[in-house]
This record gives C-alpha cells, structure tokens and sequence, in this order.
C-alpha cells in the first residue's frame, strides 16, 4: 500500500471545500481503478478562516476519517498553510491542491505514474494560459519570472502552480527549510529533484474569491526577490562605484577649471541637481540594504512559522 496525503491550504473557502471534495472522490475512483495501492488522506489547513470553513473540515471528517485537518491561530498565509500542512502530513507521497478546484484533480492520475512508474521525485504543474485574470496581472506575472531567473540562482518557471506531487523525501527535505519568508515556489525549486512538468489550460475557481489584491501580489513578489536573490545589493555596490567614479571625474573638471577660469560662483542649479540626485540614490541604496536587514531581524527571532489551534 502507499498513501498519498493531499494537502489543502484554505482560507475562507466555505463554498469550495465540499465541492472540491466532491470532485476528489470521482478522481478517487480513477485511483482505485488505476492503481489499487493507493490510499488517500486529505489535509485540510484552516488558516484562520473568519467563515464556516472549519466547520465544513468537521463535517467532512465525521463522513470520512481519511479525512484530517489542521486549523491555525490566525491568518498566517497561504506559505505558512503548505508548511503546517507538509508537517502533518503522514504519506509517501504528498500534493498541494487550492480547495478552489484551479488545480484540476483529473491531473492527478498522471502527476502520480510520474513519481512511481517514471522514477520522477516530482511532478509540478504550469499554466499555459492566464485566461480570465486581469491582463495587467498577466503581463506583471511575465515579468517577475524573467526578472526573477535573472537574478536568481533557483529556476523560476513562468506559469508554475504550488500544485505539486512529492515522494516523501522531497517533503522531508522542504520541511528542513524551516525559514519564515517563505515563497513555496522557490522553495520547490531550492530543494531541486527531478521533476516532471505537466500543462494545462488556467481554470478559473469554482465558487468563493481570490484573496490576491494588487499590492498583496506585490509584495509576495518581493518576498521572492529578497528570499532567492542578493542582486539588489549587488546593485547597490554597482550604483556605489559608478556614482564615486563619475564623482571624482566631476572633481577633476571642477578643479582645472578652476585653475584656468577662477571661481566665477555661479552653478547653484547643477549644485541643487547633484545634492538631489545623491540624497535620493542614497535613500534608495539604504532601503534595499534595509529590507534585506529587516527581514535577517525577523528570521533571527527564529519564530514558529504556524500555529495550531486545534488538529486532528
Ligand atoms: N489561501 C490560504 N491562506 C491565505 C490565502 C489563500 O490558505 O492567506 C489558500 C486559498 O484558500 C486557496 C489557495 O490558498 O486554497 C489559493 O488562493 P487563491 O485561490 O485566493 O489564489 P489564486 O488562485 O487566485 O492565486
Ligand atoms: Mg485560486
């Protein structure tokens, strides 16, 4: 026998939990028809969900003891959600799902006979297509990743979803990443393995609401930068030379010209240009160095990165 733990971060998705259940089961079918061996175990991480959706993992589990759940203090995001849902995971292999169906379940049979028959320790999931989310998200999407692959040494692949199959050692190796600024994609690939690329067409959620505002995908943006790249401050000392360089030709010139013309004190415009210039470079380098110190302060509080306010 072998158990497949599949994973679902939810964060008020009342609506969608027992449809997405529902649709598990068919799959679940295929399974049994497909690959007898397999056992399922669901987990369902509440993450502080301010509707029913705890009471909707109840319910399910007083049917159906395969399935547990794992309900945390308070919102703690949907990274933090994966990692509870990761450690209390007990399969050989695990998937993450969203509980809003975007992560079809009839890929599963597949992303499966990767792990086991085809001797892949993953198989990950990408979008081909962004049908039905804003253009201007798409097209911010784009550019992340090609910036991201740039400055990052951990491949970032366009499309990519958290919607993953692991064996157990991939898991165990994730969960040995016990950081608090965590941006599962990067993390997936950090770890590395083989793993199997599967695509598909975007699915738009079955029922409830993307919890994705604009400046909420920003700044999950930043936290990959600053988690998987140093090249801002790289930058930093790049910008640091070239300013000191075109500085000290800018004191040359001052100077013999000084030495031929004399001192006719006028340039107070270029004078208040320069000033401006290098007080704003300057407040630009001491944030980015900033926010790479800001979250070194955080991760050395080494706080736990979820908490459980109830699990079964
Ligand atoms: N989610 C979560 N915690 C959060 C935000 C989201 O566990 O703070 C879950 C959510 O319930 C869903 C999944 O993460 O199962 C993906 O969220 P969503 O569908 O809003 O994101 P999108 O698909 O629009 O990227
Ligand atoms: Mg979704």
């Amino acid at each position: 026998m072998s158990l497949l733990s599949v994973i679902v971060p939810s964060y008020n998705e009342e609506a969608a939990i027992p449809i997405f259940y529902d649709a598990m089961q068919k799959v679940g079918k295929d399974f049994a028809d497909r690959f007898p061996e397999v056992e399922f175990e669901y987990v369902f991480v509440d993450d502080g969900s301010s509707d029913r959706t705890i009471d909707v993992i109840k319910d399910l589990r007083a049917g159906d003891a395969r399935v547990h759940y794992i309900s945390l203090s308070r919102n703690f995001g949907k990274e933090a959600a994966i990692y509870a849902g990761f450690s209390k995971a007990a399969g050989d292999y695990v998937v993450c799902m969203d509980a809003d169906l975007q992560d079809p379940p009839e890929l599963l049979p597949e992303m499966y006979d990767a792990v086991t028959a085809e001797g892949y320790d993953s198989a990950a999931t990408r979008r081909v297509t962004r049908k039905g989310e804003p253009k201007i998200r798409s097209l911010l999407a784009r550019c992340f990743y090609r910036l991201m692959n740039r400055i990052s040494d951990v491949e970032f692949v366009d499309g990519a979803r958290d919607y993953r199959i692991m064996t157990r050692k991939m898991v165990n190796a994730i969960l040995e990443l016990g950081e608090n600024n965590r941006f599962t994609k990067g993390i997936y690939g950090w770890v590395g393995f083989k793993t199997k690329w599967i695509e598909y067409e975007n699915v738009e959620r079955v029922a409830g609401e993307t919890k994705w505002s604009f400046f909420g995908l920003m700044g999950y943006s930043l936290e990959a930068i600053l988690g998987f790249s140093t090249a801002p401050l790289s930058f930093v000392i790049a910008l640091g030379f070239i300013v000191t360089a075109f500085a000290f030709l800018l004191i040359i010139f001052v100077v013999i010209r000084t030495l031929l013309f004399g001192d006719p004190t006028n340039g107070w415009p270029s004078m208040i240009c320069i000033v401006v210039f290098f007080a704003g470079t300057q407040l630009m380098c001491t944030g980015i160095v900033g926010a790479y110190l800001g979250k070194t302060y955080l991760e050395t509080k080494n706080r736990p990165i979820f908490i459980a306010r109830e699990e079964e």
